[in-house]
């Protein structure tokens, strides 16, 4: 570890001399590599950093105190998992070896290799990995913050609101449900549909899905953005009732009246549907600190190369997750390759090694959660829009096992392969299967 780490060092500072030296401002403290973010993303890159640079060289930048695995909120909005198994407080999680600080960064300085923090404070780095994840603005629909977890309106996207959305289903007597997607880049775009079809599920078995209106306004032009699954999903909408309405936006709730107002993006007509219950799916984007950065595309996000994940202006930054401009759909699933190729990268950049990159392939995936024991594993590339199966299976078939494999095995996956660094995704056991495969 210590040759290791003294090998480093003098690689670095070859490498990185000039950056250092253009450093004018004092820093409080300086690591070898800085971290924003610990969500999987920043975790599992601090995790295989921590290991491998010892004590003191790693920092993970994160104000939370809690960890959220995110992906059990729709489990949770359906009644199927309980909120507290989707929750770690935040130093349980963070690796032994990372130093943890607990500050809000305000500011990216790429220029100067620093970052600014809420407290005043600067921090040093030689390599910066943003990790940051998307940012919700609640603001952007008017009154969803006021009638957010009243009322029957609720969201899976917080970890407040999400735990109202299963007492809703409840409590719902018949009437108008309603459920919306937004006209921005969101995490887990497949979410705001699978509670679609948990809530639908929910009504038949209550006995009130007789005298219900199921209806999902959708600001897409298709149920799904890969047709390979989005046909099955549409057909299956179609089979249960459910009134799917494209380039439907939610841009008002009037919480006194009842009322959520739409507008279609196509022809411009305003709109407005009655809810009884309404499940929000809200605008999301760029973190407002990245955005300000010089690291920013013109969206906000962190701009890298879609392959090796380095930035594409500054060559000691790397990103993954939510916050970067990967164009793949944005989930834990994809962080999962990211992270192997991100890691295999700065590292060789590291060490000075002059190897081929390894390169990303877009791979994520999104369990479409259609009922309690129901699930299509879309496994597929963000870059090409082809599926990217790990079962010798038609995947688009509706799987038990498949429902069991996503809400029991993969959050061990997640809590103990992915946040310490040693789950890099199912490439390899992919590549094992493929003899298998009928294509
Ligand atoms: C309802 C729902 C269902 C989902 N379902 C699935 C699913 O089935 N499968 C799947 O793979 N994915 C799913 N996801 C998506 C998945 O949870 C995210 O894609 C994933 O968590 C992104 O990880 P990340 O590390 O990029 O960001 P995050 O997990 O959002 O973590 C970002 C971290 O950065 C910190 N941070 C933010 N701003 C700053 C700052 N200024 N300074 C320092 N730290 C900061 C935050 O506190 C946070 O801890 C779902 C998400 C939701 C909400």
């Amino acid at each position: 570890m210590l040759a290791a780490r003294s090998r480093f060092a003098s690689v670095a500072k070859r490498t990185f001399a000039s950056q250092a030296e253009a450093t004018t401002a004092p820093v409080d403290k300086k690591y070898k590599v800085v971290v924003v973010g610990a969500g999987p993303g920043g975790l599992s890159v601090s995790s295989t950093l921590s290991k491998m640079l010892g004590k003191d060289q790693v920092a993970v930048i994160d104000p939370s105190q809690y960890h959220y695995y995110q992906p059990l909120w729709t489990y949770v909005g359906g009644g199927l998992k309980d909120f507290r198994e989707s929750v770690r407080p935040m130093e349980s999680v963070v690796p032994e070896k990372a130093d943890w600080i607990q500050q809000r960064v305000t500011q990216l300085d790429p220029d100067n290799n620093q970052v600014k923090l809420n407290d005043g404070k600067t921090i040093g780095y030689d390599y910066l990995v943003v990790a940051a994840g998307i940012q919700i603005n609640w603001d952007q629909i008017k009154g969803l913050k006021e009638s957010l977890g009243k009322d029957g309106v609720t969201s899976n996207y917080s970890p407040e609101s999400v735990q109202k959305t299963y007492k809703f289903i409840k409590e719902f007597k018949g009437g108008n449900a309603l459920f919306t997607f937004p006209n921005t880049p969101l995490k887990c775009p497949g979410a705001p549909t699978k509670i679609v079809f948990l809530a639908e599920e929910a009504f038949r078995l209550q006995g009130v899905r007789d005298k219900t209106n199921v209806t999902y306004n959708t600001s897409l032009g298709k149920i799904f953005g890969v047709d390979h699954y989005g046909k099955v999903l549409q057909q299956l909408a179609d089979e249960r009732n459910i009134n799917v309405n494209f380039q439907t936006e939610l841009i008002e709730i009037k919480p006194e009246d009842r009322k959520a107002i739409f507008r279609n993006n196509a022809n411009k007509e305003i709109k407005s549907f009655d809810y009884d219950f309404l499940h929000v799916a809200p605008p999301q984007g760029a973190p407002t600190f990245i955005k300000e950065s010089k690291l920013a595309d013109a969206a906000g996000f962190v701009d890298v190369n879609k392959s090796t994940l380095r930035s594409n202006k500054y060559k000691n930054v790397f990103s993954l997750g939510d916050c970067s401009n990967l164009p793949t759909s944005k989930t834990a699933a994809a962080i999962t390759g990211e992270s192997g190729t991100l890691k295999k990268n700065l590292i060789a950049q590291m060490e000075g090694k002059d190897i081929k990159p390894a390169e990303y392939d877009g791979y994520t995936s999104c369990p479409l959660i259609v009922g309690r024991d129901q699930l299509i594993l879309a496994e597929f590339s963000g870059y090409t829009g082809q599926p990217l199966e790990t079962f010798p299976v038609d995947q688009r078939k509706i799987s038990s096992a498949a429902q069991y494999l996503n809400m029991e095995v993969i959050p061990s996956l997640y809590w103990n392969g992915l946040l310490n660094g040693t789950w890099t995704g199912p490439s390899t056991f992919r590549n094992i299967m493929s003899p298998f495969r009928k294509d």
